[in-house]
């Protein structure tokens, strides 16, 4: 029995196997074109497709690439797509399959088709043919291929395939109906010439079957059940079910979805990998990138994305996906499962003046407050401190709290501070505090039961390991970069402001050996991740995943 409501897609796949549509069997596919890098949109479908596997007893889901347009696909993609599918805890065990592994079978269908009076060999040029096409209002015109005898057609498909005509010269096309209102079904064309390697079938083929002939019948040859996909191919399912019926072939169920869109960045692969070879970003896997190996870069756990996945659920409807949900997934799980340590990004040198001189002591600090196993470390504390510029004001307003000339405040795990000093360059900048510390107050408490409104970060100067710090702002600073005012290229709503970097940042020395990908929370500060890419032993490099909900005792 089923405790929550199930979304539509999953209340049809209850209902088939309550019928016994396909004898209980449940089969999705995951089917990328091996044409860019995966992105969070992808993520929703690998969860519901892989899910719903999962879910059911017995749930397959192969991973199929979808790759007929050899101009713009690459093993690169292929390998950079199983391994963003794999790390968001997704197996396809040995299914993993081609449309090109397909080429014979779709070439003999396609001759089927020919013989069966279903499909012709056309030779008008691209603008006649969209001119022959119809209107809204007109039904389209027959091209002269259209009345071609079957022995005519099974020759020049055949030619085709040989290599006798030049791209654009011939090509096969379904016969359907020219007065049919949906376009698609106004004899869509089905093979095209193209004189391409394939980066699989190498110069075996100089012609490709289109999307939504070959899409169709590989699911059938997979015995895909339900064939799950974005809501712009709902008007593509008459001529999905059309070719399936025509070849009398296993007939999966095609089902629409809404595809996800996010506030604040692109979703369409065309667009990133334009960013991308623009130097706009740094790569397919920059941390301010929408992608699924931009993402994992930058901090995000798979379980958040997971989680994301879960929240926003499926629906009919387009819509826009506030990125603020996203980033609470991320915060949810790294509050689990982060480790607390302290860093200073902007430092400011802190002598405390009546602290021995020459020696340093150890402090207890707790490493996660909401997982009591994680223990706790020791961090070390010493006469010169570094704290963050930020907590301190020499004329603070009314409501500062933080360190400001003759007041006290608490430093985390360690003692209550007061300022007595403030040290400045020729320009009146601050370059340095003199405090004196409270020995009784050490752990963070005093015996006399005074209090402090505030508690700050610090990291010990002589054991201050020093890192570069990689800070992040949205990629586009508009919610929706796509709505622009006619001629307006979505480019100009990108954020110059999107990454800071700081250098010379301190960092408590326990990161000193933290592993690329290893995720923290620096606290008051938010979640950050060493960078897989830039980090060495010599310069740690830290991506701010996300900020923290709240700051405390700011
Ligand atoms: P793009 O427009 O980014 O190139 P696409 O749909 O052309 O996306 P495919 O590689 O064909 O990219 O997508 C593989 C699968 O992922 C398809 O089933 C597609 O429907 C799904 N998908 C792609 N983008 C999204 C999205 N934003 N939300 C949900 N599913 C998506
Ligand atoms: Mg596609
Ligand atoms: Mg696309």
């Amino acid at each position: 029995e089923e405790k929550t409501s199930v979304d539509f897609i999953r209340a049809i796949i209850q209902e088939d196997n309550r019928t016994g549509k396909h004898d209980g069997r449940v089969h999705t596919r995951f089917p990328p074109e091996p044409n860019g890098y995966l992105h969070i949109g992808h993520a929703k479908s690998i969860c519901l497709n892989f899910g719903i596997a999962n879910e059911n007893p017995g749930g397959l889901c192969n991973l199929r690439f979808d790759d007929t347009n050899p101009e713009k696909e690459d093993v690169e993609y292929v390998d950079s797509i199983k391994e963003d599918v794999r790390w968001l805890g997704f197996d396809w065990d040995d299914r993993e399959y081609f449309a090109s592994d397909y080429f014979d079978q779709l070439y003999k269908f396609a001759m089927t088709l020919i013989k069966k009076g279903k499909a012709y060999a056309c030779d008008l040029p691209a603008d006649k043919m969209r001119e022959y096409r119809g209107t809204a209002t007109e039904p389209g015109k027959p091209s002269p291929g259209r009345s071609r005898s079957v022995e005519e057609n099974l020759d020049l498909f055949e030619r085709m395939k040989n290599g006798e005509f030049k791209e654009g010269e011939f090509v096969l096309r379904a016969k359907i109906d020219l007065a049919s209102p949906n376009f698609h079904m106004r004899d869509p064309v089905i093979y095209r010439v193209r004189h391409v390697h394939h980066h699989r079938t190498g110069d075996k083929w100089c012609i490709y079957p289109m999307y939504d002939y070959t899409h169709c019948i590989s699911d059938s040859i997979e015995k895909i059940t339900h064939s799950i996909c974005t809501l712009e191919f709902e008007d593509h399912r008459p001529l999905y079910d059309w070719i399936l019926d025509e070849l009398e072939v296993f007939h999966p169920q095609q089902i629409e979805f809404a595809r996800l869109n996010m506030t604040y960045t692109v979703m369409s692969k065309r667009k990133l990998l334009e960013l991308v070879q623009g130097n706009f970003v740094s790569g397919w896997d920059d941390p301010r990138m929408p992608t699924i190996c931009g993402m994992r870069r930058r901090g995000v756990t798979p379980e958040a994305l997971r989680e994301f996945c879960k929240t926003i659920g499926v629906t009919k409807f387009n819509s826009m996906t506030d990125k603020v949900v996203l980033e609470n997934c991320i915060r949810d799980h790294l509050n689990q499962v982060a480790p607390r340590v302290m860093g200073v990004l902007n430092p400011l040198r802190v002598v405390i003046e009546n602290y021995p001189e020459g020696t340093s002591e150890e402090l207890d600090a707790v490493n996660n407050p909401n997982d009591e196993s994680a223990g706790t470390r020791k961090v070390p504390f010493s006469k010169v401190i570094y704290i963050e510029k930020e907590d301190f004001m020499e004329d603070p307003p009314k409501k500062f709290f933080r360190l400001s000339p003759g007041k006290e405040v608490r430093l985390r795990y360690a003692y209550f501070v007061t300022c007595v000093d403030v040290i400045k360059d020729d320009a009146g900048e601050v370059i340095e505090l003199r405090c004196t510390y409270d020995p009784e107050t050490k752990g963070g408490n005093a015996p006399d039961g005074r209090k402090v409104k505030a508690t700050i970060h610090w990291v010990s100067e002589a054991h201050a390991v020093d890192a570069e710090v990689r800070l992040y702002d949205h990629l586009f600073s508009t919610p929706d970069p796509e709505d622009l005012p006619e001629g307006e290229d979505y480019k100009t709503n990108l954020n110059p402001a999107s990454l800071q970097v700081l250098t010379g940042c301190k960092l408590e020395p326990s990161l000193k050996s933290a592993k690329p990908g290893s995720r923290f929370q620096f606290e008051r500060l938010g979640y950050f991740c060493v960078d897989s890419r830039d980090s060495t032993d010599e310069t740690p490099v830290f991506n701010r995943t996300v900020t923290l909900r709240d700051t405390w005792a700011k």
